[in-house]
């Protein structure tokens, strides 16, 4: 078992009666027709046994993005747990029962998968309670820490397969009109000299570079990521993100010397002895960097509630922390958490990225929907995408 025990059970819980999945294709443009390195995620549904206003609860979530879908660990160990556990399953009981028999480490993987079905169970929990999940968790996490709106950023600016620099100026000036202050774009995918014209690009639209971040993806080994930090640094950006291999701390630790300007890491890392190994060994800096574990990657809210204790006994602020995903869920639990602020992802990654149909940025901040459970089904293309899962989609109040 890892992560044991890292909130308390509540209530008196469900029962699991069905878990449908299917792995879905995502893209990284707009124009899901450009070539976005085949990535996909898991859509998950679970049906459960309990009922809100006469109409059966059904839980939706899905595996973030930006990485894989999770179909088979999903269908042969976490789904089968799910069901064979009985009743009274709140999300943290289901959670050690998706974890049962899991021995320590070999995270890379199933963590996505646990975290795809934790978002679901935690918006069937919140929907039982009749609630928006931002409010169901202020209620029943005691780390709860209620913001009514949360700072956001808006990512995107991927490396166009033609064209890129006048696609990524059009994309960073659609990101401002949607209410963007700030921005984060990708580096690393060609020669620093041309990510130098894809920040001067980017800055002319939003103006001051503490609007901007920038993120390798963990592009840049060694001292190639040293030598790109050094080009980067009379710019003064907002952060720069995931700058090597998530596992070298020594290199995060050396970069963390030549740069003084804020680093942003964790992405990449998704359990709680990982984050251990970041604080550890990665000489990040508590008064400036940043912090970006996913939390569906990181098995869902209880592994990233331990990541956030351990940083948060080591002294951290809940400010460093600004999670990666950039969708409902997140948007969520960082307003239940008071944390620093949420990636939003307004045009990628889409029909998962950004906010419901009806929401918009107002001067860089977002509020989560008044809907029960996470909201989904404020949008319409997503709420088409769950009912495809074939369980009873729950009745809705008017978009809001
Ligand atoms: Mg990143």
């Amino acid at each position: 078992m890892v992560n044991r025990r890292v909130g308390a059970a509540y209530g008196s819980g469900v029962r699991v009666l069905d878990v449908r999945e299917r792995s879905v294709p995502i893209s990284r443009f707009a124009d899901p027709a450009l070539a976005s390195g085949s990535l996909t995620t898991s859509i998950v549904a679970v049906a459960t046994d309990a009922r809100r206003d006469g109409v059966p609860v059904v839980g939706y979530g899905f595996a973030s993005f930006g990485r894989f879908a999770q179909g088979g660990l999903i269908r042969e160990r976490f789904a089968p747990r799910l069901l064979a556990a009985g009743g009274g399953l709140d999300p943290f009981r289901a959670w050690e029962a998706m974890m049962a028999g899991e021995k320590p480490g070999g995270h890379g993987e199933r963590c996505v998968a646990v975290g795809a079905l934790d978002m679901a169970l935690w918006d069937a929990s919140a929907k039982a309670a009749g609630l928006p999940l931002h409010h169901h968790l202020a209620e029943v996490l005691p780390q709860a820490r209620p913001q009514p709106d949360v700072a956001v950023y808006a990512a995107g600016g991927y490396r166009y397969p033609a064209d890129d620099l006048r696609l990524l100026e059009h994309e960073a000036r659609a990101l401002v009109e949607l209410g963007h202050e700030m921005v984060k774009i990708k580096v690393g995918a060609a020669s620093i000299a041309e990510d130098l014209r894809r920040i001067d690009v980017v800055l002319g639209v939003v103006g001051d570079p503490r609007r901007l971040a920038v993120d390798a993806m963990n592009a840049w080994a060694g001292t190639t990521g040293i030598e790109a930090a050094r080009a980067l640094a009379p710019y003064g950006l907002r952060w720069l993100e995931d700058v090597g291999d998530p596992h070298d701390f020594e290199g995060l630790s050396a970069l963390a010397a030549a740069y003084d300007a804020p680093l942003a890491a964790g992405e990449a890392l998704f359990s709680a002895a990982e984050a251990h190994l970041l604080r550890r060994h990665g000489s990040l800096r508590p008064d400036r960097d940043v912090l970006v574990f996913d939390p569906v990657h990181c098995y869902g809210i209880p592994g990233f509630l331990s990541i956030l204790a351990e940083f948060e006994a080591a002294g951290w602020e809940r400010s460093a922390f600004w999670p990666h995903g950039g969708h409902l869920f997140c948007l969520h639990l960082v307003a239940a958490l008071g944390l620093g602020g949420a990636e939003l992802n307004p045009l990628a990654f889409q029909p998962f990225g950004g906010l419901t149909d009806a929401a918009r940025v107002e001067h860089g901040r977002a509020t989560p929907p008044e809907l029960p459970g996470i909201g989904f089904e404020g949008r319409a293309a997503l709420r088409s995408l769950f009912s495809g899962l074939g369980l009873e989609p729950p009745r809705v109040p008017p978009m809001g």
